[in-house]
């Protein structure tokens, strides 16, 4: 399952971030998941479940934002939504198109109790 490797490597980044403020334990995590990343929210639920039993998370909340997936395209600058990872600029015809988000998971907020 993709999702809980995911998971692993958030655990990696939250234990980190908690033994730098000295926490005793983590209270919630905000997780930004784009939806073309690839993860499918509810998996990602299940699997933070699993995965934070005897962590110093096993009492924190897991909240998805999902976001979707935006670009700007780089010939005339609009930026616009779109479904699909194949797109064209909806203004000018492009194909030219950079990625402003909505391809990966981002950490947004952790709560800890120090
Ligand atoms: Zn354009």
């Amino acid at each position: 399952m993709h999702e809980l490797s995911l998971i692993a490597n958030l655990f990696e980044i939250l234990e980190e971030k908690a033994a730098e403020k000295e926490a005793k334990r983590i209270l919630s995590v905000k997780l930004q998941v784009g939806l073309l990343s690839g993860a499918v929210p509810e998996l990602l639920k299940t699997s933070f479940d699993i995965y934070k039993k005897d962590t110093i998370a096993a009492e924190a909340e897991l909240e998805i934002i999902e976001v979707p997936f935006k670009v700007e395209c780089n010939v005339c600058q609009t930026q616009m939504i779109k479904d699909d990872l194949v797109a064209v600029c909806d203004a000018c015809g492009s194909i030219d198109l950079k990625t402003l988000q909505g391809t990966d998971l981002f950490l947004l907020k952790m709560d800890v109790e120090i």
